[in-house]
This record gives structure tokens, sequence and C-alpha cells, in this order.
């Protein structure tokens, strides 16, 4: 699919760029997340809504929101390098990249960009998450959707990573968790954060089914028990400190429901950005 505001010229410095990162070859149990960017671009586009934020910021032909279309990326380590590059261009180009997944390995490639970036002040990542995506190797792959973050916390890649919506935490993951000082937020001791105490830069990682999946059924690792789509709508808008980046990952379209789950991520696709450009 094309961009939906193709940019002739490069969007100015400040300006949302929107990309999709159309790959599953991570996805521990099923494929499908490769089909997503498409798909949430459709739905965001749907004329069953318009494209004004809760707050008010209009994103139709904004100028400040830019959509650069679909990464075309091989397979292997390979993806991972032209992954980060593609992040670097955007962060000297002082955009705020929106990665639409796929599935949540790329988060690694694209934070090793982010920590080059803001090396100087740090930056705290705030996930998303049935999962606490922590494994060491899940199926002897280091690289899976299961490992991301293993591999950011193992390079320093975010000074402080709070995980939100946790429910499937089991004992290797909690030792993994306490090895690299992570903020975990289950579902079951802490329900719904009101409000972070975050210092800025902060970088969003969604993956979609930390949504119950009655809001999200499109995903390949459904985790009953997890929040509504108001309640992480809710958070995300509590946040004060910057937000300099996102993604939105693990949609998958073959198992989605009526578009609910594209929707959904259109949804907060939408508001993220808004967000991103309302703070500088
Ligand atoms: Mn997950």
């Amino acid at each position: 699919m094309k961009s939906f505001f193709p940019h002739t010229d490069p969007p100015a410095p400040g300006s949302v760029a929107v990309f999709g990162v159309p790959t599953d070859e991570n996805s521990s149990f099923m494929r499908g997340a490769a089909r997503a960017p498409d798909t949430i671009r459709g739905a965001l586009l749907s004329e069953s809504s318009n494209l004004c934020t809760e707050s008010g910021v209009e994103l139709a032909e904004n100028p400040r929101f830019a959509d650069l279309g679909n990464l075309d990326i091989g397979t292997g380590s390979g993806a991972r390098e032209e992954i980060a590059a593609a992040v670097t261009r955007l962060l000297e180009g002082r955009l705020k990249p929106i990665a639409l997944g796929g599935d949540h390995s790329i988060s690694y490639p694209i934070l090793r960009s982010f920590a080059s970036a803001h090396k100087n002040t740090g930056l705290t990542v705030v996930q998303f998450d049935a999962h606490p995506d922590l494994y060491d190797t899940f199926d002897g792959e280091r690289f899976s959707n299961a490992s991301p973050f293993a591999r950011i916390m193992e390079e320093n890649l975010a000074s402080r990573l709070i995980q939100i919506g946790i429910r499937a935490m089991n004992t290797h993951q909690r030792q993994q968790a306490d090895r690299f000082g992570v903020e975990t937020m289950q579902m079951n001791t802490h329900g719904v954060p009101v409000a972070l105490e975050l210092d800025g830069p902060v970088y969003v990682s969604i993956d979609i089914d930390v949504l119950d999946p009655s809001f999200a059924p499109g995903v390949s690792h459904p985790e009953p028990g997890g929040l509504s789509t108001r309640q992480l709508l809710d958070i995300i808008q509590r946040i004060r400190a910057p937000i300099v980046g996102a993604d939105i990952v693990e949609v998958n379209p073959d198992k989605d429901a009526g578009d609910i789950t594209a929707r959904t991520a259109a949804k907060l696709l939408k508001e993220i950005a808004g967000i991103m450009l309302q703070t500088g």
C-alpha cells in the first residue's frame, strides 16, 4: 500500500514519521503480523472515522504527520541492520518515528538507534504488553519476539524499562526482570496505573496484546485479563514527559474479528501522534 500522506520532500524537523516494518519471521508462535502495517493504515483512513485526535489535533493533510510507507527489509541480522539504519536516518532528520509492526522483535533494532541518539540523556522505555519478552533465548533463538527486551537491557539501551499490563511472567522471566532492574507492573498486583512518574525522553512500545482479547482479538498470543482500550488510552494520555518515538506491534490481521484490532491500533497511532505533535 502507498503511504497515506506521501511527501515528496523530507518532513520538517519535529514531524511525526510513521513507517511500517512488515516482518513476522521472528514470531515464535504464528505468522501474520507482517500484514499489519497496511491493515492499520486501512483502518486509519476508513471513512467510518476522522483524523482528529481526542485532544483536537487534526492529522488530516497535516504537514507534520508523514507516512513514509513500509521498509523494504530482508531477513535475519540484515533486517535488523536495515531497521536500525532507517531509524537512525529519521532521528538525524529530527523526526519523531512511530513504527507499525510487525512482530515485537523490531523494538530491539529500533531502540539501538534511539539509545544512540539519546545517550546523553538516557531513554525511558514504557512497554505495554501481556508478556515481559525477556527470554534469554526462545526455542534457541536470541532475536525472537519473546526476547527483544532481554537484548535491550543487556546492551543498556534503556535507562529505565517500565512494563505495564504483564500477566504471563514465568520464573525465568522474573529472574531476568530482577537481573535487569525492570520495573514490572503486573495486572494482578498493579492493575491500571493512575499516573506514571517519568522523566523524558520516553519511548512507548505497545504490544497490542496488552489489551484484553475482548478488545483486541487479532493477536498471536491472546492473554485474558488485560486492559481495556480506554484504560490504555488514559495511561498514555497522562504521560507528561516528552514521547520521542513509539511502536505498535503484534497486530495479527489473520486472527482479527471485524477489524476491531486494526481499528484499535489505528486509534492508538492517532492519539500517540497527536501527543507527540503537541509536545514540541
Ligand atoms: Mn505480548
